[in-house]
């Protein structure tokens, strides 16, 4: 039933809410009420536009519905909502059945929303505690004492590197998990730093193993970076496209950050071969790469066919849903990557970066 202005639940003059430039509503006239409702409508977007015909009142029953949910959230006191009611751009996966955050077009609520329980809750918090733990390692390895680097500088720029990408990556990804409720353009922008993100950590990740292990063959280790940056960047390109955001992409998104990862065989058949599978899983720590990228292809797997929502609809939707598990899964292979990579490190101090004839690569 549609709902007139005058039946929403406004609270006089403007409260302790979450948007102190709203001016409040002016009981005598009502203006007030229809200019405030017009504006949050505009904030929320096209789908949910004033009916010109009707003076005073809100044509659809949905938006009177959606515009008092709006005033709940600017008084801050937004209730959860299934998946339904959703505007098709907060739509993502319908395995999903409840527990969604309405829109909510102020930072401020988004930001308040991280201390709620919702289906973002999970994926906040997974990629906010890894960027933190990234974060505090990363300083460790730049300016700690201890860290017996050969070539200081390189190394520490290596490195850095790879926590420049892990701690991006993690930082967008809570980022957009954050303010994905705020208003299409916001989830929009934020989504496309979130993609962005995943791919720096990828070729962060790179970086410091492909100069580990082809550590005294300068040639190759050049042509495997420039390479691994250039499909890089046109993943970012990929990426800033609208449609690579949507639901109908996943797959593609799945595979276009998969194919970027899987480039590293090339380096790793070459290891392989040139040193052979007992150097290889000794001095080349393949062991810990291979584990790694086991994990992040059953993250992947897990994110594109929406596992274990889609064997139980609706008894996911605040914990274990696949979107959680691919967040844990990133955590881990770029911990387990850093521990390789660590090993191959002290291997190369242990010889004093010295390549001999026993150190083919
Ligand atoms: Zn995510």
């Amino acid at each position: 039933m549609p709902m007139i202005a005058s039946e929403l639940p406004l609270v006089a003059g403007p409260s302790k809410g979450l948007c102190p430039a709203m001016p409040g509503p002016t009981p005598e006239t009502g203006e007030g009420i229809e200019w405030q409702g017009w504006r949050w409508a505009k904030r929320l977007g096209p789908r949910w536009q004033h009916d010109p015909q009707g003076r005073g009142s809100w044509a659809p029953g949905l938006l009177g519905s959606l515009l008092a949910l709006s005033m709940q959230v600017w008084e801050g006191r937004w209730r959860v909502i299934p998946y339904d009611v959703l505007p098709d751009w907060l739509k993502d996966n319908d395995f999903l059945l409840h527990g969604h955050r309405p829109p909510m077009p102020s930072f401020r609520a988004c930001f308040r929303s991280i201390f709620r329980l919702h289906t973002e809750t999970g994926n906040i918090w997974t990629h906010l505690i890894g960027f933190l733990f990234f974060l505090v390692l990363g300083i460790g390895y730049m300016f700690s004492p201890n860290m017996n680097y050969v070539a200081p500088i390189q190394e520490r720029v290596v490195f850095g590197t790879f926590f420049l990408g892990a701690t991006l990556c993690l930082c967008f990804s809570w980022l957009f998990h954050t303010v994905y409720c705020h208003s299409e353009r916001v989830s929009r922008t934020f989504s496309k730093l979130d993609y962005s993100g995943i791919t720096l950590l990828i070729v962060g990740s790179f970086v410091p193993w492909l100069y580990y292990s082809f550590y005294c063959s300068p040639q190759p280790q050049l042509i495997y970076l420039v390479i691994v940056c250039v499909l890089g960047i046109t993943a970012i390109t990929v990426s800033q496209s609208d449609h690579f955001a949507t639901p109908q992409y996943r797959a593609v998104r799945a595979g276009v950050f998969l194919g970027l990862g899987l480039s590293g065989l090339v380096p790793t058949l070459h290891f392989l071969l040139a040193e052979g599978p007992g150097r290889a899983a000794s001095a080349g720590q393949m062991g810990w790469l291979f584990l790694m990228a086991l994990l992040y292809i059953l993250g992947a797997a897990l994110y594109a066919a929406r596992v274990p929502e889609r064997f139980f609809p609706g008894k996911c939707d605040i914990w274990f849903n696949s979107h959680q598990i691919f967040h844990v899964l990133v955590v881990a292979a770029a911990g387990v990557h850093l521990h390789g990579v660590s090993q191959l490190q002290a291997f190369r101090s242990s010889l004093g970066g010295a390549c001999t004839e026993s150190t083919v690569l």
